[in-house]
């Protein structure tokens, strides 16, 4: 497969997934946390199927299309690693992280602090999606939409 259609089929996966969720996201209460605002896509994504409720994205710095920017109080820049530690109990009801690169190194130390914040930030009950694997007890696999390859993208529920 090339390059290009993986990208294809991620992006695809990642709409299919979070167009999956909207009905069990709006079971619980609580803001929806965007880790990698990147260009905004998602986040425009998100704004659209969850309208009303807050949305708080992250990014080592605002670089998104203007109009896929959150407002200043819903923006946090920094390193997620840091930034993400204040949002710890909030009690979110979806948490989307894609901050995949795609370098195995560099995603291994992604992934010694990404599975625990994201089970800190998310309610009893709230969803993860993710571009790599969170490996923690609290974090229970669901079963990915019809279409989506196992392992391209993440699903859980935090429980
Ligand atoms: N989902 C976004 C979209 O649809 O436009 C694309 C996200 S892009 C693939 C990943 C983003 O995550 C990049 O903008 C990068 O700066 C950010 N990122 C990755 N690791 C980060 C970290 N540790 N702290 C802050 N931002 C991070």
């Amino acid at each position: 497969m090339s390059r290009l259609d993986s990208f294809i089929r991620r992006l695809t996966a990642q709409r299919d997934i979070l167009n999956a969720v909207v009905e069990l996201v709006n079971g619980t209460e609580g803001p929806v946390l965007e880790f990698g605002l990147g260009n905004g896509r998602t986040y425009d994504h998100l704004r659209e199927v969850f309208p009303g409720r807050r949305i708080v994205a992250f990014d080592r710095e605002v670089r998104s299309y203007s109009l896929s920017t959150p407002p200043t109080e819903n923006m946090v820049t920094g390193d997620i690693r840091e930034s993400g530690q204040a949002f710890v109990g909030i009690g979110a009801a979806l948490a989307h992280a894609d901050i995949g690169t795609g370098h195995d190194n560099i995603d291994a130390i992604t992934l010694t602090w990404l599975p625990q914040l994201m089970v800190g930030v998310l309610v009893k009950g709230g969803i993860a999606v993710s571009g790599l694997p969170l490996d923690r007890p609290e974090l229970e696999p669901i079963v990915l939409p019809s279409g989506v390859k196992e392992g391209r993208y993440y699903l859980y529920r935090r429980i």
